[in-house]
């Protein structure tokens, strides 16, 4: 058997990686110079690396390893399936049981009328078919002229030309041309950056309401649909104002436009219901979903659609669009698995019940540390900003990201993955942490913490 080991010392396996392997938001030259740390082994939370260091993954991998990592039921059931049927697809009239299947449950568990399951190879690709599959439906319905979809600064919504158009990150923008046309941005409600000195239910309420004033400026007759995150994670594990999403909702109910829900890190527990839409509550006509459908053990996304959409849609001939792999046999009976799991496990009740409190206690008490401006949680979402002035909600002197970028190497080598935006440091554990987890993290955290602030004022970045 061909058997993918560690037989090479750390440092051969850096040089080659560096020779020949592009890496997604990376810079060659400084990978190259400093070897990336190389992961081999992983079970629970934690991971191991080439230098058999043992790491907590207060990341869930990117967000998704939602029931923990080394499942002998996921790779059984992987294992069963490319043994029985490795690979069919879709398309054309044809269909198999892992695929109709996981429709089944993925209605089941969505909400409202969201009966519908279009399965992509990710997030990214499945807001691709969401960009075409509001402009079709709406070209159905007899109104093609609605076509543009307003989206928010420093959203995530993935990497492809679709997904990074109606993603709100100027970084991206700014290289490849986008956004594509059609595509249109309103602020994000980012209180504790942007909120000045109204309170964050005034903030929350001005920033809903951009979304009704683009839609005048645009014309309702031109738009067909807005796009957001329950929840921003990759802008920074952004929480709204309780105002927001109600108004979002007031004015998505009083115009003749779809809402997407794009819940790709919020879906499958993380917020401490199936879907953030139900946290939050918002009524989507569409969801994207990815990362946690499957925990990320294969690649996996859908656009879960609602009876009104599918239903036109179906009606109007065929929808042009597909993937390969969409509702790809071994993805979808290991998703399933992976829904038994967070379901039997009452993983969600952990979230919201069980270590959940527990870690928004002692991440907020983070708040008390003199370089943080703010620390909060939304079920297993956390997030802290960095401040030299903790009263002025200050920015550092020194450009955005320099000094979270320093509290990240610090996690780094202090064995914890904690992520940086700027200089923000967010985490998004697996749904399986315990208090223990917790507490392992808030020691290694503070640790970083006491190091950067060290660090900052010995390189005269603070004050
Ligand atoms: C990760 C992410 C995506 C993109 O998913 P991929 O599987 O990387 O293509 C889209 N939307 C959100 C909210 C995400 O966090």
């Amino acid at each position: 058997m061909n058997m993918i080991t560690n037989h090479l010392p750390t440092a051969e396996l850096q040089a080659i990686d560096a020779a020949h392997h592009m890496h997604p938001f990376t810079d060659g030259a400084e990978l190259a110079a400093k070897g990336a740390r190389i992961i081999t082994r992983a079970k629970g939370v934690t991971l191991t690396d080439s230098e058999g260091e043992e790491i907590l993954d207060g990341m869930a991998g990117l967000w998704c390893v939602n029931v923990g990592y080394g499942r002998e039921e996921l790779a059984d059931v992987a294992a069963r399936q490319m043994r029985e049927l490795p690979y069919y697809n879709t398309f054309f009239q044809t269909s198999h049981v892992p695929a109709i299947a996981l429709a089944q449950k993925i209605a089941e568990l969505a909400p409202g009328d969201l009966n519908h399951v279009f399965f992509a190879s990710g997030g990214s690709d499945a807001n691709d078919t969401n960009l075409r599959l509001v402009r079709h439906y709406w070209a159905a319905k007899g109104k093609p002229s609605k076509t543009v979809v307003i989206s928010r600064t420093n959203a995530y919504h993935g990497s492809t030309m679709a997904g990074a158009s109606l993603g709100g990150m100027g970084g991206m923008h700014a290289q490849g041309g986008l956004p594509i046309p059609g595509i249109v941005h309103i602020n994000q409600p980012h209180w504790y950056a942007e909120g000045g000195e109204m309170s964050p239910e005034e903030f929350g309420l001005a920033r809903a309401r951009e979304l009704e004033a683009k839609i005048a400026e645009v014309g309702e007759d031109n738009v067909a649909a807005f796009i957001a995150e329950p929840i921003q994670g990759a802008g920074g594990v952004i929480i709204p104002p309780e105002t927001y999403w109600p108004e979002i909702q007031r004015i998505c109910d009083a115009h003749e436009i779809l809402l997407i829900a794009d819940e790709v890190i919020c879906g499958f527990g993380r917020t401490g219901n199936w879907f953030g839409s139900q946290t939050l509550g918002i009524r989507p006509d569409i969801m994207t979903v990815a990362k946690g459908l499957s925990s990320g053990y294969v690649p996996i996304g859908a656009s879960i659609v609602c009876d009104e959409v599918a239903e036109t849609v179906a009606k109007a001939g065929d929808f042009n669009h597909g993937y390969t792999y969409s509702g790809h046999p071994v993805s979808c009976a290991v998703a399933l698995e992976n829904l038994r799991i967070i379901e039997e496990e009452k993983l969600i009740e952990n979230v919201a019940t069980g270590t959940g409190p527990y870690l928004k206690e002692k991440w907020e008490q983070l708040a008390d540390h003199p370089l943080v401006g703010e620390a909060h949680t939304r079920g297993f979402m956390g997030t802290l900003a960095l401040t030299p002035d903790k009263a002025r909600r200050a920015q550092f002197e020194a450009s955005e990201g320099t000094v979270g970028l320093i509290c990240r190497g610090h996690c780094f080598q202090g064995n914890l993955v904690m992520r940086h935006v700027g200089d923000r440091m967010i985490i998004a554990p697996p749904l399986i942490f315990q208090k223990s987890d917790v507490d392992l993290l808030i020691e290694r955290a503070v640790k970083a913490l006491d190091l950067t602030l060290a660090e900052i004022k010995d390189k005269g970045l603070y004050k």
